[in-house]
């Protein structure tokens, strides 16, 4: 047999040299998927892939035996480098010798050279464009394990009310239930694992993976590599739950409905692949979620008080349906309700609506700005259970290196956007006509005007026009008379009177122009500026003449 391998494996490698030579670094978008035999894994091993390597086999079921492992069609995984071809070719090479049945290359992970980041890619369909999904009869364009994982607690435990009696012992296990698997979600899956806001000890760790499980909505490795597209490509096509498609697609409809294959953005999941206890969850995911979601509380509730109906409608179905709107919400609520403190970059808000049932997730618009922070709401009155656990199982050791924004980095954001808030109301106040779209006056100009009855008065350069405002001059019309014509810039300022806010305001909307010297007057202003009068009018003589005026 060894013999028998070293010897295809010779074949295939200059087969697959020469191959690889013939279609050059493009194999690697030309064949993007495959089925492997096993044997193909073995001669791995042998350094065969010399261009990437195998790095997950999922063997398929039901055939025994020696050479029925050896010949049966395996999943794999395999990590590629995008200017290395080999693995690729290799794989054509296999299937041009249709050596076994079907064969297809499932290329689930991408390695970025230059940055020497690995990324996962999606399978989550096999259909390869939306085109392909819009096809399908309606039927077929549901994902039916998704949809039934989500209706079928929904339907069970709306029935189960009208039939099955609740105890009061059964309404604290589904209390608890809620709480341990909520907080499985929001404090394992979200924060721990997801964005690394914290570290937690083994047996917070493996509390957290077990009831993260049993809230039913995947591995923390599925999870957290959908979350991690979200806050990547947030409000894009690659967005898992883009809420710009819908509030309801945010909310279930992408589990729903099948995707197109590839359409989540990739992510770097490397840490998460070489963390023993997610890979362990996620490969023993669905015994590990039936215990914790099913057979750990209809046992208790059958064992204690002889409740295995209330158990599975209460404890299962209840808590599991409520716990999934919970975190939906998280997808659709906090992208629609509430405010914007920290950014308008993205369609993320804070709401305590939203807070209270997803326990603390609601405050997302800083969660988004935020990430690693491993708090959602920062104010102490803020509802953010999460917080409080996480932070109270720092007091025993048990969680550490709770990662916390610097408060000067959170003040700069909550000013710009109260900046922007800001700039935004005043473009809805009318400020007057603004000083760079004024024409240019000069003093003939002025002059001219005013002596064919206008009443123009000049302030700081700039022309007002005030006639209509004569009546309503707090001061008395005559003043305003008196300068018309004239430079009025240090009556207004003080001189005379120093006007308040509100004046200024007002006088925003009496602009006419701007005035400018003219060069015909050579240096020489013909214009009476208020500095040339107060060489003829000191103050006193001047009230005195307003004061006659009058
Ligand atoms: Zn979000
Ligand atoms: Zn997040």
């Amino acid at each position: 047999m060894i013999i028998a391998i070293l010897v295809f494996r010779s074949i295939i490698i200059v087969l697959s040299t020469c191959f690889s030579k013939a279609i050059g670094g493009d194999a690697v978008d030309r064949c993007p998927r495959t089925k492997i035999p096993f044997w193909v894994v073995i001669l791995n091993h042998f350094g065969l892939f010399e261009g990437g390597r195998v790095e997950e086999v999922a063997m398929r079921r039901g055939v025994k035996g020696f050479w029925g492992r050896v010949f049966q069609d395996v999943d794999i995984q395999v990590i590629a480098e995008r200017d290395s071809s080999r693995v690729y070719s290799v794989a054509l090479v296999l299937h041009s010798l249709e050596f076994v049945g079907r064969m297809t290359v499932s290329v689930d992970h991408e390695y970025d050279a230059n940055h020497g980041l690995r990324y996962e890619v999606t399978k989550s369909s096999k259909y390869v464009t939306d085109g392909d999904l819009k096809d399908l009869p309606f039927f077929q364009r549901i994902n039916w394990l998704s949809t039934t994982i989500i209706f079928t607690p929904l339907i069970a435990f709306i029935l189960g009310m009208f039939f099955v009696e609740l105890k009061w012992q059964t309404l604290l296990l589904a209390i608890a239930q809620y709480i341990l698997s909520g907080l499985g979600i929001t404090a394992g899956y979200h924060r721990l694992w997801s964005h690394k806001s914290y570290k937690a000890g083994m047996f917070l760790q493996l509390v957290l993976a077990c009831w993260g499980a049993a809230a039913f909505e995947g591995s923390i490795r599925w999870w957290c590599r959908n979350h991690r597209a979200h806050h990547r490509y947030v409000d894009t096509d690659k967005d898992p739950y883009a809420v710009h498609k819908g509030f309801w697609y945010a909310h279930l409809g992408w589990m729903v409905f099948k995707q197109e294959k590839g359409r989540s953005g990739r992510v770097d999941i490397t840490d998460l692949n070489e963390d023993k206890l997610i890979m362990w969850q996620h490969k023993n995911y669905l015994p590990i979620a039936i215990g914790f979601a099913f057979v750990l509380p209809v046992t208790l509730a059958t064992f204690c008080w002889n409740d295995f109906w209330g158990g599975l409608v209460y404890a299962c179905m209840g808590r599991m349906f409520i716990v999934h709107q919970a975190t939906f919400c998280v997808n659709s609520l906090a992208h629609t309700l509430g405010s914007q403190t920290y950014s308008t970059e993205h369609t993320s808000y804070d709401h305590v609506i939203t807070a209270l049932v997803t326990f603390g997730e609601g405050y997302h618009n800083y969660h988004h700005e935020f990430p690693h922070d491993y708090r959602n709401g920062i104010r102490w009155y803020q509802f953010d259970p999460t917080k409080w656990v996480i932070r109270f199982s720092n007091l025993f050791g048990m969680t550490s290196s709770l990662l916390v924004f610097p408060d000067n980095e959170i003040k700069k954001a909550r000013v710009q956007v109260k900046q922007q808030q800001l700039d935004q109301q005043k473009k809805e106040i009318d400020w007057g006509r603004p000083v760079e779209t004024l024409d240019e006056m000069t003093w003939q100009d002025v002059r001219r005007r005013t002596e064919e009855g206008e009443i123009l008065v000049v302030i700081e350069n700039i022309v007002y026009k005030v006639d209509e405002f004569l009546a309503h001059h707090p001061g008395g019309p005559q003043i305003l008379k008196f300068w018309k014509g004239r430079d009025a810039s240090l009556a207004f300022n003080g001189e005379t009177y120093n006007h308040s806010k509100a004046a200024r305001n007002l006088l925003m909307n009496f602009r006419l122009a701007k005035y400018v010297t003219p060069s015909s007057t050579n240096g020489r202003s013909a214009f009476v500026s208020g500095k040339r009068l107060t060489l003829f009018f000191s103050l006193p003589r001047l009230c005195r003449l307003v004061e006659k005026l009058e």
